[in-house]
């Protein structure tokens, strides 16, 4: 879907960063799309020749008109004033926890969840022909044999455990930052309900069982497509031992020693930050 005309801003993409003019800070505010002119001109003078595809329009959730997104080729080289910045990154600089739907970041991921997936999804995956855009909507239409595409989210538990001595199980997973410790967390397998993955994964990574699940909060994740679903368990019995290859450490907390924590923007820390102030969801 090309741009339209009532769009409002544009971000613009280059892997998993969010590429801003140099003298745009990292703040709440900034995460904000840039202005579309200035996006549009600088680009197509500069940059277009290493974008993928046109210009999208995402609109809003409820459909309202909303930015143009780019994606640039990852070895484009961005001219002067402009810089690219990690997304992960970027939000560390949001206050309050966690990314709500309606909010600027909220966008942002639905931006970034989007013009991921038109990338990977520019060929039909039954017939193999070049796709092309649904008339209405955000899905993929192809044109030979009509099969529609709409993007891929794939959701995945994240689960706050307690003990009876008041205590919070956190891991390092191997792909942490040095030091910090979270949730546990992890995939839904095809023909699982939420019950079972966390049953499940909690097992194999921890090889502890646990009982009285209750649903905490929930966050979209781009990283690359994934829905986290955030759930509160009780320990309910077994050795805690960590599998060694996808959790390298993991072990219980009290609230006055805590480890290195997930940055705000995250679900696991909005879990995290509520567990720590002992509120419960109906408090907030
Ligand atoms: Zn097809």
């Amino acid at each position: 879907m090309a741009a339209a005309d009532n769009i409002t801003g544009a971000y613009i993409f280059q892997g998993a960063n969010l590429v801003l003019p140099d003298d745009a800070d990292i703040g709440p505010a900034d995460l904000c799309p840039v202005d579309t002119a200035h996006a549009f001109h600088a680009l197509s003078r500069s940059l277009a020749i290493t974008t993928f595809g046109d210009p999208c329009e995402i609109p809003t959730v409820d459909g309202d008109a909303g930015m143009a997104a780019f994606m640039l080729d990852n070895d484009t080289v961005l001219p002067k004033g402009w810089r690219s910045v990690p997304i992960r990154q970027a939000l560390s600089a949001v206050a309050g926890g966690m990314v709500t739907a309606g909010s600027p970041e909220g966008l942002l991921f639905r931006a970034y969840h989007i013009m991921q997936w038109r990338r990977e999804s520019a060929y039909c995956g039954s017939c193999g022909s070049p796709n092309g855009d649904a008339p209405t909507g955000i899905a993929r239409l192809c044109p030979v044999c009509g099969r529609q595409e709409f993007p891929r989210i794939s959701p995945a538990v994240i689960v706050l455990v307690t003990n009876e001595n008041g205590e919070a199980l956190l891991a390092h997973n191997t792909n942490f930052a040095d030091g910090i410790y979270s949730l546990i967390a992890g995939f839904v397998e095809a023909g699982e309900n939420l019950e079972s993955t966390i049953i499940r994964e909690i097992r194999e990574e921890v090889n502890i069982e646990v009982d009285s699940i209750q649903y905490a909060a929930s966050q979209p994740w781009p990283f690359p497509n994934s829905l986290m679903l955030g759930f509160t368990a009780v320990y309910a019995g077994g050795t805690l031992k960590p599998d060694g290859t996808e959790i390298l450490d993991a072990q219980w907390f009290k609230r006055d020693a805590l480890p290195n924590l997930p940055g705000n923007g995250s679900v696991a820390r909005h879990i995290i930050d509520r567990w720590y102030n002992r509120k419960t969801i109906e408090e907030e």
